[in-house]
């Protein structure tokens, strides 16, 4: 039998990575699980930060946490690169939503009202002052917004570093599945159970395997939260070669229909994304490859330039209110962190810092308590894609 952690994380992505990082780096001895750490949605995400453009409708209760969240991001990269010496690609360049045609015009700027009434920074920018913004625009781009407090990070870059950190911080990555939690007399969680048969025992189960997670057995009926896959696709393509293609992020409105470009400082570009409800499936598919070269090439035309290195699709995970589920569950010594839906990364440095708060004694930081894992959730209600 393999040695006994304090904590045992079920899932590497963003968050069960961030969060067995930060754990160890209070002292606790942990364990993450995972056949393929790091390539679940955070391969295939954008990794936009983005607090001020994800504050939607109907999605005031997020605003607050997005806010809190993006807070903890200046110092959660330079502490992992400080850690790794790896650059997470974290950059403060803003965002510029830009409209299409008059009806794209008029969604942004109500839109931008409802942002600047939760007292979020925005503001309004006619079509010269987006292509000031960025001169690559369409002379059709009819106006705007900028919202300078949205930021991005390189996803992949992010999570390799977090791989590294864990490694450093004694963390120890197990390559395989998890199929159960196993519970003890008393019913509390003691250790996960995985494909290969290993039972790995350890003080506290985290369970961080996004979409995965309701798929982990072993606990009693509506212990996990119910988190559903909403599929998207991005692209990668090379504007040029170590030099990035224009300095912010573009949140396009095209005929109704969301598409943005990320610019990487090695001049490529993420493309993204589209949503969809079509179960655990990862196939990428000619339409919605098509659709998003075909907007994106109308917001910008250099796009038909570019080279096209990826076309990719992943999962993200959903909750029925679109918000996370983070903390302990019914079941004693069981933790959960996830439902991250759009915003995994905005959401990573904030949910890592509470699991590690919360194993540790402390409390759930004041935003994130709000987002129990054993509330109960109604409908979904918004759809927007990043
Ligand atoms: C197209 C797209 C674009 C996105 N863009 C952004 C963006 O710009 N900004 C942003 O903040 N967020 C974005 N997201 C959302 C973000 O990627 C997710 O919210 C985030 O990845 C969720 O993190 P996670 O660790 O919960 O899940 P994941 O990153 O999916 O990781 C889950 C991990 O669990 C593992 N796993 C699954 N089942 C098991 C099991 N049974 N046992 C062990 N391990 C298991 C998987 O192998 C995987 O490594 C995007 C997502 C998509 C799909």
């Amino acid at each position: 039998m393999a040695e006994t952690t304090d904590v045992v994380v079920a899932g590497g992505g963003v968050i069960g990575l961030a969060a067995a990082w930060e754990t160890a780096g209070r002292g606790l001895s942990v364990r993450v699980v995972d056949p393929a750490p790091g390539h679940g949605a955070a391969w295939v995400a954008a990794g936009m930060l983005a607090p001020v453009t994800e504050s939607t409708f109907g999605e005031e209760a997020l605003a607050g946490l997005f806010v809190a969240a993006a807070d903890r991001w200046p110092g959660f990269a330079s502490r992992l690169q400080d850690a790794t010496g790896s650059d997470t690609g974290f950059r403060t360049c803003g965002s510029v939503a830009v409209a299409l045609d008059a009806s794209d015009r008029a969604a942004i700027d109500q839109l931008l009202d409802h942002q600047l009434r939760l007292g979020l920074e925005a503001s309004r920018l006619s079509a010269s002052e987006c292509r000031a913004l960025v001169p690559a625009l369409s002379p059709a781009v009819r106006g705007g917004a900028l919202m300078p407090g949205d930021h991005q990070v390189d996803n992949r870059a992010l999570v390799l570093a977090l791989i590294e950190g864990c490694a450093g911080a004694g963390v120890k990555l197990t390559s395989d599945r998890v199929v159960s939690v196993s519970l003890d007399r008393d019913g509390a969680a003691a250790g996960v159970v995985t494909e290969s048969g290993e039972l790995f025992q350890a003080g506290t189960v985290v369970l961080a395997a996004g979409v995965g997670t309701p798929q982990i057995g072993g606990l009693p009926e509506g212990v996990v939260p119910p988190v559903r896959p909403v599929k998207g696709h991005t692209l990668r393509l090379r504007a040029e070669a170590g030099r990035e293609a224009f300095p912010h992020t573009v949140r396009g409105l095209v005929h109704g229909r969301h598409c943005y470009l990320v610019s990487r400082a090695d001049g490529t570009v993420v493309i993204g994304a589209t949503s969809e409800e079509r179960g655990y499936d990862t196939r990428v598919q000619a339409g919605a490859v098509h659709s998003l070269l075909d907007d994106a090439r109308l917001l910008l035309p250099a796009v038909d330039e570019w080279e096209l290195l990826e076309c990719i699709a992943g999962l993200r995970p959903g909750s029925p209110d679109n918000a996370p589920f983070v903390g302990p569950t019914s079941v004693a010594r069981l933790v959960v962190a996830t439902g991250h839906y759009r915003n995994g990364f905005l959401l990573a440095p904030i949910t890592a810092e509470a699991i590690a708060e919360h194993l540790t004694g402390g409390e759930i930081p004041a935003p994130l308590a709000a987002f129990r894992a054993d509330r109960r959730v109604e409908a979904a209600r918004s759809e927007r894609p990043s």
